[in-house]
């Protein structure tokens, strides 16, 4: 039953935000899930490349073979170079936006597009060579340093994996290793905290180098001292992509253009931070509450917003 895949499917997805990239990607997924929820499409022939833009309309669903539906009608757009935040309750929904939008599941109504083309009529390739996602837990090899950030893209230049590393804010710690690039990771390797991973994961998604990025929980594990370097490394991430922001740290979203709130499976209020703040509403509750948290010390929580 269900409790036997979901493993499974978790070991996929883990696995699947350093390979999205990889053509190979295709046979990972064979391998650890021979019985995929959705077939691929056959590529669409498009006149022009897929423009960077998410639409999520009415969407539907639920986790094949469970009961609780995840969201009900859930409704939203990215544009262009827009960075969108999604937050809302853990457990609320917000990861399995990422794996409807990267098409591991269809919804049961309602319709996601991409570049205005409905995922269905899509390929995975089409889809996912578009997207990079950075999440909480990345997934290093055991193999080089330099091999663990090549992953983004597997013929970049030594050049290019050690530029990557420097807008990533890791090329410092990586060069005071015993063997700089060269040192391997792993087990009987080094070990990298939390912060130096998800900076490796950063390099890899500038490596790839997608017009739309999803940061998912991006700065949830990483604590206060980590938090600027990762920070500044997100930025320059952003630069020009159409993000989407997903948290339940709402401090992370505070400079995103719109701000979704999600709560029972749909989008509550939306809206930039000073007008959501000023609606005095769920964000607004939150944020206090948060706040409070903070000032207490439950959550190591500097107000640094993404800008
Ligand atoms: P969030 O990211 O907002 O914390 P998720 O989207 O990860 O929430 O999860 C929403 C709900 O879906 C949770 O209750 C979670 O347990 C459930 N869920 C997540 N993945 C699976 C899966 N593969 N199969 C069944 N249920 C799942
Ligand atoms: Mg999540």
């Amino acid at each position: 039953g269900v409790e036997i895949f979901r493993p499974m499917r978790e070991l996929r997805s883990v696995l699947h935000q350093g390979m999205v990239g990889l053509s190979a990607a295709q046979g990972i997924y064979q391998v650890l899930d021979d019985q995929p929820e959705v077939a691929d499409a056959p590529a669409a022939s498009l006149a022009r490349p897929l423009a960077p833009t998410i639409a999520f309309d009415g969407v539907r669903f639920r986790y094949p073979g469970t009961r609780r539906t995840i969201h009900e009608a859930l409704s939203f757009e990215a544009k262009a170079g827009e960075r969108i935040g999604l937050v809302g309750p853990s457990g609320g929904g917000k990861s399995s936006i990422v794996r409807l939008l990267l098409r591991f599941y269809d919804p049961e109504a309602g319709t996601i597009r991409l570049g205005g083309h409905d995922l269905r009529g899509l390929s995975f390739d089409q889809i996912r060579s578009m997207i990079s996602v950075v999440n909480q837990d990345t997934f290093l090899f055991h193999g080089t340093v330099e091999d663990n950030i090549r992953m983004g893209r597997l013929e970049a230049t030594e050049a290019e994996v050690e530029a990557a590393a420097r807008a990533a804010n890791i090329h410092g710690f990586i060069q005071s290793l015993p063997q700089g690039y060269r040192s391997v990771v792993g087990e009987k390797g080094v070990k990298l905290s939390g912060g130096q991973r998800q900076r490796v994961a950063i390099a890899r998604a500038l490596l790839r180098d997608t017009p739309i990025l999803v940061l998912d929980e991006a700065l949830s594990a990483v604590d206060a001292e980590n938090e600027a370097v990762i920070q500044e490394a997100l930025d320059r991430l952003m630069q020009g992509r159409t993000t989407l922001v997903l948290a339940h740290r709402l401090s992370s979203v505070i400079g995103c253009d719109r701000i979704l709130v999600l709560d029972g499976g749909r989008v509550v209020e939306s809206g930039p931070h000073a007008a959501l703040m000023q609606q005095g509403g769920v964000y607004a509750g939150l944020m206090a509450e948060q706040a409070r948290e903070s000032a207490a010390g439950t959550i190591i929580d500097l107000p640094v917003a993404v800008r």
